[in-house]
């Protein structure tokens, strides 16, 4: 049976992070109240759309899901529950801010379902967090963590960047250091990127702030590799790494073709043969009570089979896996196999894509220009 996931975006902050370009919106209790019930009748409306009962992995994401008390999310459990049995081994995440896990927070999760809790954390520089606008200071990472650890959930992921404005290598390998001295099982990194209409972008463009260069990001990567490989990490898709059964089971299926319904405001869905999502836009979406369908609140593209196999190529070429061969050739038939690999060739021959036991892969030095290579293997 194909696994099934379920997204919910939580589409609030308590304040906004400047380099951050997530749909988000800073509100009060009332708005919150309104917008579980929204999301509660869109459950109503759409939970046919995977054609399936069992849930293998739901992940709640947003914004910051850990703004919902404990009484909110109970009611989205109870959604659920009505709705779909959760496999016994599913995977359950609640992505958090470390200042919201109180001890009564922890505990309250580990009475719902949530199993596996994803922390964004940043940087353990309190001064960097500051300026990044985090709420949350270093300290209170490692009480989150001995709270919800406490409480009995062990599956922690946390989130950092690296190439932060003005970071040395010296303070990034501190920053791993740390986050690699928790007793936590995942950890996914990520470059600082200058989105559009961030303040961050703004601060930029008057020259108040400099991009890490090149040669620096590249330092800091292949640091990030070397450190969490030594650790004990599997480094099993570009931005993450997670001790050995400790990968996101929901992500990876993201990479693996797995269908999903996602839910709320700007939340994506896919169901192996179109792509659909809500529209970014709270207020409309609680006006709508959350029907989607009624209100046109939503975009869906149908996926051609020249989209579907750049799909399978940017999703698979990601992981430590790979490309099945064997399975792209039964999808896409012989000839795109062969285009494909004519296409690889030119990589295979410089070292940056490996062709070994029927997979295509990215080697390590083929990780520094993935997006490149996964671009180049493009028909056009
Ligand atoms: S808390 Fe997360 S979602 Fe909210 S603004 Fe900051 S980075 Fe974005």
């Amino acid at each position: 049976m194909p696994t099934c996931g379920l997204y919910i975006h939580v589409p609030f902050c308590k304040s906004r992070c400047i380099y951050c370009d997530f749909y988000s919106t800073t509100c009060g209790a009332d708005q919150r109240r309104e917008y579980v019930e929204a999301l509660i009748h869109e459950m109503q409306c759409r939970h046919d759309y995977l054609g399936a009962t069992t849930l293998s992995s739901v992940y709640i994401g947003g914004g910051t899901p850990s703004t919902l008390t404990a009484d909110e999310l109970g009611r989205i459990f109870g959604a659920i529950n009505r709705h779909w049995t959760l496999a016994p081994s599913s995977e359950v995440t609640l992505e958090a801010n470390p200042d919201d896990i109180t001890a009564d927070y922890a505990r309250a999760l580990a009475a719902l379902p949530v199993n596996r809790v994803s922390m964004g954390v940043q940087t353990f520089n309190d001064e960097s967090l500051r300026f990044l606008r985090r709420r949350h200071t270093a300290a209170q990472v490692h009480e989150a963590i001995d709270r919800l650890l406490a409480a009995g959930i062990d599956n922690l992921s946390i989130d950092l960047i690296y190439g932060l404005p003005g970071q040395t290598l010296e303070q990034w390998q501190q920053d791993l250091d740390k986050a690699l001295a928790l007793p936590v099982s995942h950890l996914s990194a990520y470059a600082l990127t200058y989105e559009d209409g961030t303040h961050l972008h703004r601060l930029r463009g008057q020259g108040k702030v400099q991009e890490a260069d090149e040669e620096l990001s590249l330092g800091m990567y292949t640091t990030l590799m070397e450190q969490t490989e030594k650790a004990g990490f599997l480094h099993y898709e570009i931005s993450n790494f997670a001790r050995p059964g400790r990968e996101a089971r929901h992500n990876s299926g993201y990479w693996s073709g797995m269908h999903y319904l996602g839910l709320g405001p700007a939340a994506h869905s896919y169901n192996g043969n179109s792509r659909q999502w809500n529209s970014p836009d709270l207020q409309a979406y609680i006006k709508a009570a959350g029907d989607v369908f009624a209100t046109n609140l939503f975009s869906r593209e149908e996926l051609s089979p020249k989209m579907r196999e750049e799909e399978t190529l940017l999703t698979r070429l990601r992981t430590a896996g790979g490309l099945d061969l064997a399975a792209f050739a039964r999808d896409f038939g012989t000839k795109e196999y062969d285009a494909l690999l004519a296409r690889a060739k030119p990589y295979i021959n410089n070292g940056t894509l490996a062709h070994t036991n029927g997979q295509l892969r990215l080697t390590r030095k083929g990780l520094f220009v993935s997006d490149d290579i996964i671009s180049s293997l493009f028909e056009d």
